[in-house]
């Protein structure tokens, strides 16, 4: 029954998996070009690399019905950027503003669902990458939110993506930089207007990746809600011993542990194919009950599968092919690891590919 969406989202992903990995190609090629950056053939690699990369972001923005998700969370986000909105009588929270072309697709959603964008009181991230910080700027000067971030990932919106630990170019992951008007930590929380929003420091894909939980209550009952911050390990990081970023593979064990420890009903993520947005949106709009978004067997059975991508790269660093990730010579991450059931692969592709 799924096997129609499913596909055609895989179809969707496949692209955008193909241009993003010709996109990384064609950006190690261009840094294995450094001693002469002008060469007709750095050059061209660079710009092939920026296409296929703004071709990427462009399938990954396109408009997305809003709906309701569950209780007082919307989704307002793009095709597969995600957007949360959280509604409160005291004005609004919203999990990430996707790239600054996705922030007229959210103002337009919010209005659409009846509410007021300007009542947009805080601005929550789940990790600064310009796919989902690159409209903070915008967002921020349009609505008037505070800007909430972790310590590490403040910095990185401050310099608007630059300096990070990618092996992509930075002119494509660059965006307007934002400064944040309250930093948190571990457990903090944020509140308004009734609802309250407690931070999990989660950091690994992004040095201060935060992960948000909320409880919703929806029918008479309350739902452990999880706005996953990303796992993902992008191909060509190297994992273990990296020099900008020295602690990664302690972190990423520690989230693990975090992530697996949280209680959660209804899984949700900065990726709409991690959770299955697509397909779930359509079942919950044909009426399905219980609410198809509460799945904590699809939470635990994707993170199981992201552990094991990290864990497979660490083990292949550790056999000595990490000098292959050193000169930039990822792989294997578009293949998931053999025998998940086809929904969980489905959802959990993306590992170590999308930004
Ligand atoms: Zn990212």
């Amino acid at each position: 029954m799924r096997t129609g969406v499913a596909g055609l989202i895989r179809t969707h992903r496949i692209a955008r998996l193909a241009v993003v990995g010709l996109a990384v190609l064609a950006s190690r090629a261009a840094r294995g070009q450094e001693s002469d950056p002008r060469s007709p053939l750095a050059q061209a690699a660079q710009a092939l690399a920026r296409r296929s990369i703004e071709t990427s972001f462009r399938l990954m923005n396109r408009p997305f019905e809003p709906f309701r998700l569950i209780g007082n969370v919307y989704y307002v986000g793009a095709s597969d950027v995600s957007s949360f909105l959280i509604t409160t009588p005291e004005g609004h929270i919203l999990i990430d503003s996707g790239f600054a072309a996705t922030v007229p697709l959210i103002r337009d959603g919010v209005r659409k669902l009846g509410f007021r964008f300007e009542d947009i009181r805080i601005l929550l991230n789940s990790h600064a990458h310009v796919d989902h910080a690159g409209g903070h700027a915008l967002l921020k000067r349009l609505t008037g939110a505070r800007i909430v971030m972790s310590a590490a990932d403040a910095r990185l919106l401050a310099q608007g993506g630059r300096g990070d630990f990618l092996p992509v170019s930075e002119e494509v992951l660059a965006y307007e930089p934002a400064q944040a008007d309250r930093i948190i930590g571990d457990g903090d929380h944020v509140t308004l207007g009734g609802v309250t929003l407690t931070a999990h420091l989660t950091p690994g894909h992004t040095q201060g990746c935060t992960t948000w939980t909320m409880v919703v209550e929806e029918a008479g009952k309350n739902h452990d809600v999880v706005f996953y911050g990303s796992t993902t390990l992008l191909p060509g990081v190297r994992l273990v011993g990296n020099p900008k970023y020295p602690g990664m593979a302690e972190d990423f064990a520690r989230t693990f542990r975090v992530l697996k420890a949280l209680p959660c009903d209804v899984f949700l993520g900065p990726h709409g194919s991690q959770f299955g947005l697509r397909e779930k949106a359509r079942r919950l709009a044909a009426g399905e009950k219980p609410n198809p978004f509460i799945d904590p067997a699809g939470y635990r059975a994707f993170l199981a599968q992201s552990e094991q991508v990290v864990a497979q790269r660490m083990e292949r660093e550790r056999r000595g092919s990490g000098s292959r990730h050193e000169s930039g010579q990822g792989d294997g991450e578009s293949r998931p690891p053999a025998g998940p059931p086809a929904s969980a692969a489905s959802r959990s592709q993306p590992e170590g590919r999308e930004p």
